[in-house]
């Protein structure tokens, strides 16, 4: 089959409980040969994030919602034409740090919220996910009922009216509920149809500076490569905005650790970019969506091994500070989503894992008030003021979101 080599307009996350089929609908939604045809490195960073493109197409001179697909050949012999290239993200196994991610990344457009019609309603993670994209306004939300298949008409009206229930007074209390069967591939096409209407593409100037948030990096040699023919290192990540073309210079903050007499601080990178990848091609520039790879001019040394993910990389001189502490405004959640219990208030001393961006760092709280507290990071952080900070706090033995932050100026 051919592909459609445009870079995905928006991202799409989907959320929802573990095992209710979220990688089953995204693989029913963009077709084997998303994975087929990828390049190796863009596969790596895939499969770390999660994100699987797809082209949404219209059967011409169909009716909707008969007329989406995303298959080039129509059921009347007819071509089908594209509509618009979407990227959907998919933490594979990962639900738990999908709170996290919703909450500190601030690249996705919006998300399908799939709840399996076999379970109660909510599960763990369905509220987990909902309270995260309530929290940070994501509010562009199309749920799909799934597992049809499994369950007979009595029981999917019953799991229904407890899904309207659920999202009543939440973000997601216009979503549109679609039934489908991910695996039976059943109704998809109304589903194409409600996120076509429910989740536009943003609006998205080219004229911001460029902000990239780097979420993995690599060496791409392989061993034994000698010094002429070493490839420079590689970042991925996805642009918040702006543009990136080849021959750019770029800085990428916090940088790299350096010691110099006796004293650690951390220092931007410069580079130059040498190649840059998006969608299934190399194109001359990319904007928003989806995910990118930057070929950098770096010593590889620099970027193996993810040593740069959770950074932030753009023009020289425009990037937002970096930070070893900040303030924040705090804004918990009711109570901890799968214990029950009450979030108590943050407390001096105490230890939280922060996520910004693509990165996750550990704070220390230094001092903390009603609705305010400062932290101490072990890594800094190059973040704006504003920048929503996803809130975590050992409980038990896990990391656990209990609110949202917004970074003080
Ligand atoms: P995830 O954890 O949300 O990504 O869930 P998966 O996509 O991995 O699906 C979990 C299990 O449910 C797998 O065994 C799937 O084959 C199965 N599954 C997913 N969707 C459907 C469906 O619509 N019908 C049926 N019968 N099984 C499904
Ligand atoms: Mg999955």
């Amino acid at each position: 089959m051919t592909q459609e080599t445009t870079q995905p307009e928006v991202n799409i996350g989907l959320v929802g409980h573990v095992d209710h089929g979220k990688t089953t609908l995204v693989e029913a939604l963009s077709g084997s040969w998303t994975d087929q045809h990828s390049e190796e490195m863009k596969r790596g960073i895939s499969i770390r994030l999660g994100y699987a493109d797809t082209t949404f197409r219209k059967c011409p001179g169909v009716d909707e919602p008969d007329c989406y697909t995303v298959d080039e050949a129509c059921p009347d012999g007819e071509t089908s034409e594209p509509l618009r290239t979407v990227s959907f993200v998919d933490a594979p196994g990962h639900e738990t740090l999908m709170a996290t991610m919703l909450a500190g990344a601030s690249l996705m457009d919006g998300a399908v919220l799939v709840v399996s019609a076999t379970e109660d309603v909510p599960q763990a993670q369905t509220e987990e996910h909902l309270m995260a994209l309530d929290i940070i306004g994501i509010d562009n939300i199309v749920i799909a009922q799934n597992k049809l298949d499994l369950v007979d008409r009595e029981r999917a009206m019953e799991n229904y009216e407890q899904i309207q229930e659920f999202v009543e007074g939440t973000v997601a209390e216009d979503a549109p509920i679609i039934p489908i069967s991910a695996q039976q591939e059943t109704n998809l096409d109304v589903l194409i149809g409600a996120i076509e209407e429910t989740i536009p593409t943003p609006d998205r100037s080219d004229d911001d500076n460029a902000e990239m948030f780097v979420a993995r990096s690599f060496d791409i040699n392989r061993p034994g490569t000698t010094w002429e023919d070493l490839t420079g290192g590689v970042v991925g990540g996805s642009l918040v905005s702006g543009e990136l073309t080849p021959d750019d210079e770029i800085e990428l903050r916090p940088g790299r650790e350096v010691e110099e007499g006796g004293q650690t601080e951390w220092q931007p990178l410069t580079t130059t970019i040498r190649s840059l990848q998006a969608g299934d091609g190399a194109p001359d520039s990319v904007g928003p969506g989806g995910l990118i790879g930057v070929g950098t001019g770096l010593d590889p040394s620099l970027t193996k091994g993810d040593s740069l993910g959770g950074q932030v990389a753009g023009e020289p001189g425009t990037l937002p500070p970096t930070r070893n502490g900040f303030e924040m405004d705090v804004e918990l959640l009711d109570r901890v989503v799968g214990e029950n219990d009450e979030v108590e208030t943050i407390s001096t001393g105490e230890p939280l894992m922060l996520t910004v961006g693509t990165a996750t760092t550990v704070g220390a709280v230094t001092s903390a008030r009603d609705g305010e507290c400062e932290v101490n990071l072990k890594r800094p952080v190059c973040a704006r003021d504003g920048a929503t900070i996803a809130i975590n706090r050992r409980v038990g033995a896990r990391w656990r979101l209990i609110g949202i932050g917004t970074l003080r100026a």
